[in-house]
């Protein structure tokens, strides 16, 4: 018999949902949503779901990932009930949820205790700045470790268990019988969701926002990888720094836009943004931003004379990596694409 959590949808709150109890289930949202099919409905279901407190059952769902925010549903929701909202706090709470550390929950319900990590942070890089006496060279090169070894930490201590929890709860607690072979075989799926969200397409309104979100995912990765394994800040090749410069200002000329959008309030899925949805294209913004002045600063030869800047742009990157990557928005990213992924191991099962 489904276990029944009375006190869900309260929770559910706290990650930013309101007024699905205006629902009336007349099942406008499902018939006017793109994605909806027959054999995965949604979102009535998951508000079905969210008022009774049927929480394991809402764990084991991938429905919340199927939906990218288009907020069709909404504007035709008789009663604002917001369903395109009740499906993002949906994809928070399943964030926290997957979270073995319990931090993202933590983090995503309260912004003092976030503001607390940053300056934390903050304080740690100064801190590492006095003890290397803001000698440039050693601050470099231990950015660039710092860099290396935080995504291999990162990965394999937090998002990876947290990626085995999220596949227990959706695969394995509810029993899909899903033959190995087919994990092999379907892994496709799984790298052309991350690099392109393709379903993304099939939402009405969506060419140009998936397209800025592609290549806000190109320039974001090609980054990392000119930084952490080019070594960007520290090469003399002419290719890689012009590299770098074309991403680095494709991360930030193109998060501008997301941010211009998010302020206008415009559309549905900008109407109710959370501190982490802010959070998250701020700081992208600031690491593209930063990176690109950094290398400016260095072939400019004023750099030592500007510590300053390479100790902000440290500080956005330490934030970014502790607690965004981990803990916040980021982590949507990859959880989304395992969800693709475990939907098709689903189907095929
Ligand atoms: S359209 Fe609104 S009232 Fe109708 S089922 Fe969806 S959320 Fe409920
Ligand atoms: S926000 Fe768009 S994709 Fe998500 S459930 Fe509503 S209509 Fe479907």
């Amino acid at each position: 018999m489904a276990k029944v959590n009375p006190k869900f949808a309260e929770e559910l709150k706290k990650y930013g949902s309101y007024d699905f109890y205006a629902c009336f289930n007349c099942g406008n949202c499902t018939a006017t949503c793109s994605l909806s099919t027959q054999e995965s409905s949604f979102p009535r279901e998951m508000i079905r779901y969210t008022t009774l407190g049927l929480e394991d059952e809402i764990k084991a769902s991938l429905k919340p990932w199927e939906c990218y925010y288009c907020g069709q549903c909404s504007t035709e929701c008789p009663r604002n009930a917001s369903p395109g909202e009740l499906m993002m706090s949906l994809r928070r709470y399943l964030t926290a949820a997957y979270d073995w550390t319990g931090l993202s929950g933590i983090l995503y319900k309260s912004l003092p205790i976030t503001i607390i990590a940053f300056v934390l942070i903050f304080l740690g890089v100064i801190a590492f700045a006095f003890s290397v006496q803001f000698d440039l060279e050693r601050m470099l090169h231990v950015g660039h470790l710092f860099e290396a070894i935080a995504i291999g930490t990162i990965g394999v201590v937090i998002l990876l268990p947290n990626v085995a929890r999220m596949w227990y709860f959706t695969i394995l607690k509810p029993k899909a019988k899903v033959p190995f072979l087919k994990y092999v075989k379907s892994l496709g799926e799984l790298f052309i969701h991350m690099f392109t969200q393709k379903r993304a397409l099939g939402c009405d309104d969506n060419q140009l926002r998936w397209f800025e979100h592609f290549i806000l995912v190109i320039g974001y990765l090609s980054l990392l990888f000119t930084t952490v394994v080019l070594n960007w800040f520290g090469t003399d090749s002419l290719f890689i720094i012009i590299l770098g410069y074309v991403m680095s200002a494709i991360v930030f000329v193109v998060t501008i836009d997301f941010i211009r959008r998010r302020r206008a309030k415009k559309e549905e899925m900008t109407k109710h943004s959370q501190p982490s949805d802010i959070l998250f294209v701020a700081w992208l913004f600031w690491m593209g931003f930063s990176a690109f002045l950094v290398r400016l600063f260095i072939d400019l030869d004023i750099l030592d004379t500007n510590k300053w800047l390479y100790i902000f742009h440290l500080t956005v990157l330490a934030q970014w990596a502790l607690v965004i990557v981990p803990f916040g928005k980021w982590s949507h990213f990859l959880y989304r694409s395992f969800a693709m992924y475990f939907a098709r191991l689903k189907a095929k099962g």
